[in-house]
């Protein structure tokens, strides 16, 4: 079937679904709008995400309400607050035509007071998060003797919510001879349970229909080793400060650390994961609703039922293991018509993963640009002149302008400004100024370097002996120097010492910082050496050593010769 007009809807709900663009039934509408309008019959419905189950039981159940009966004939469970107000829009706007119809959203947070007067006024279709619903039964508020019909939207949801005995108290509460529908993403057991429990002989309908795709959000990747990771997280932060996001990592111990590592370098981080009890969850979600975390880090399981809204950005710390649960994680975002961008970071040897993510989901990707730090100051700069420009006077200040000109009356406007942005910025401007370009490899990277940043040559006393590689090298220097690998040029590592090369800007620091490190129980000597020979020598050098022929080498390798 592939129109409206042939499910047997009612004309004035053909021109008020036509007047909401929609212009063909998805596959579950097609197959069980028929269905709901004609036989009385409990029905389950599995699709996935985005498929348009909201009109599938909406426009029958609005069909089939009896618009002169102003009593709770039809309930609506869902999962959360968000979903309640979403299916209450769109059933509203699917009654359009009909000015009389009076349908309810009853959720957690909101004032129950309220929703108690609305109910005595008399409502057709209630829709609820079961935990509000069963507190207003407890108080008698509402009476559900009369319901035909019961929808269970996102059954799996509410069940791995924790949902169960609310539903199982608010069905007790309904008659027997009502319809019950169920929609679904997944058929877990638990909601194989619930069908067999409540429904009679229910038909079922399972489509793997393609999604409407959400056009509200941009899907994007970029390639990235993990070492790098956080720092590009860092930069699409920093690019954008009205950024409200939320990162998913694989496991806790990932979204833990990751959390920490972002709080530590001064932004609102927190994570949500499966270690933390349910008040400590409560509590970080409540921040994060607050807007008191910007970027919140969690596992797939944490994040179900996250139903913030106005998130900006969602970020993939890697491709999900399942596949599926991309759109869940995508589905954060671009919500209520707002748009928003869903960013894998992917590893660069990850390629093939999202083109079958394309296949699956049937999305497109675009690879994403990470911003640079001159991009990043440039737009933080211009961000904090508006803000400047913007500014409310205060009257309170006018009493000491004359003393505040007077103070600066040396300086220009231009010196002025300069000064102002320096005392905001010069955090931000050291940040960046020596912060390579992610958008290039290492290899790219240091090439250029070469040409570029001023270097300086260093000598520790760290050699083979004491690590496996250079890789472990750079680390030990990275962690104890609190510096970043990129700063550090060639190595040439011997066996009970190394020389490195290292970006002249951050080399007192790595001095500094590694003033008392000891490693295995000696104390590290780090010292400034003279800059490495010129290319040539040192190739000759090591074409000999090649060789094997070292005898007549450099007195240094005599030394070294004689030491073991
Ligand atoms: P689900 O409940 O399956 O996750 P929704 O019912 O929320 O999906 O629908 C997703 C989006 O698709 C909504 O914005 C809805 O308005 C829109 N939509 C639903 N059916 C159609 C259709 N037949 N044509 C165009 N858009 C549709
Ligand atoms: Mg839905």
């Amino acid at each position: 079937m592939n129109t409206f007009e042939e499910l047997g809807l009612s004309q004035p709900m053909l021109e008020t679904i036509q007047k909401m663009g929609f212009e063909k039934p998805t596959p579950i509408q097609a197959k069980a709008i028929p269905k709901l309008l004609e036989d009385n019959t409990d029905l389950v419905g599995l699709a996935q995400t985005g498929t348009g189950k909201t009109a599938a039981f909406g426009l029958p159940l609005i069909e089939l309400v009896d618009i002169e009966h102003k009593i709770v004939q039809a309930l609506v469970l869902a999962p959360t607050r968000e979903l309640c107000l979403q299916i209450t829009k769109e059933l509203n706007a699917f009654s359009a035509h009909n000015s009389k119809m009076s349908i309810l959203a009853v959720y957690g947070g909101a004032d129950i007071i309220k929703q108690i007067k609305t109910l005595k006024k008399g409502v057709h279709i209630v829709v609820a998060t079961p935990g509000r619903l069963r507190d207003l039964i407890k108080r008698k508020a509402i009476r559900l003797n009369e319901v035909d019909f019961v929808v269970l939207d996102e059954a799996d949801e509410m069940l791995n919510m924790g949902f169960k005995e609310e539903i199982d108290e608010i069905l007790e509460q309904t008659p027997d001879e009502k319809l019950t529908w169920l929609f679904s993403a997944t058929m877990p057991p638990d909601v194989r349970r619930i069908s067999k429990e409540y429904m009679s002989e229910p038909f079922e309908i399972s489509v793997r229909g393609q999604q409407i795709a959400n056009k509200d959000i941009s899907h994007q990747y970029i390639s990235i080793y993990p070492s790098e990771r956080t720092e590009a997280l860092k930069r699409f932060l920093d690019f954008d400060p009205a950024s409200f996001g939320l990162v998913f990592c694989r496991t806790r111990r990932d979204s833990k650390d990751l959390a920490d590592q972002l709080m530590k370098d001064g932004y609102n981080a927190d994570a949500l994961h499966g270690d933390l009890s349910q008040s400590q969850r409560d509590r970080v979600m409540e921040r994060f609703r607050r807007r008191q975390i910007q970027v919140l880090v969690a596992t797939d399981v944490a994040a179900r039922g996250i139903d913030v809204s106005d998130i900006t950005h969602v970020f993939h710390f890697n491709i999900p293991d399942d596949l599926a649960f991309y759109t869940h994680r995508a589905g954060r975002t671009g919500r209520a018509g707002k748009k928003g961008i869903s960013l894998i970071l992917m590893h660069p040897n990850d390629g093939h993963l999202i083109r079958r993510l394309e296949k699956t989901v049937k999305i497109n990707f675009e690879k994403a640009t990470i911003p640079t730090g001159r991009e990043i100051c440039e737009l933080q700069v211009l961000n904090y002149v508006r803000i400047l420009k913007n500014a409310e006077q205060s009257d309170e200040l006018t009493d000491f302008l004359p003393t505040i000109l007077d103070e600066l009356k040396e300086l220009s406007r231009e010196e002025v400004i300069e000064r102002l942005a320096a005392l905001s910025f010069n955090r931000f401007l050291a940040k960046y100024r020596h912060a390579p370009d992610l958008n290039k490899n290492r290899r790219e990277r240091s090439k250029s370097r070469d040409r570029n940043a001023p270097m300086k040559r260093f000598f520790i006393n760290i050699g083979r002996i004491d690590v496996e590689n250079k890789g472990q090298f750079l680390s030990i220097l990275c962690k104890h120097g609190k510096i970043s690998g990129s700063s550090i040029g060639k190595i040439d590592m011997n066996r009970n010492f190394t020389h490195f090369d290292i970006e002249e800007s951050v080399a007192n620091k790595l001095k500094d910082n590694f003033k008392k490190v000891s490693l295995a129980g000696r104390d590290i000597r780090l010292d400034e050496s003279e800059p490495r020979k010129d290319k040539d020598n040192f190739k000759k050098f090591k074409k000999k050593k090649k060789k094997g022929g070292g005898s007549g080498g450099s007195n240094w390798k005599n030394k070294k010769k004689k030491r073991f």
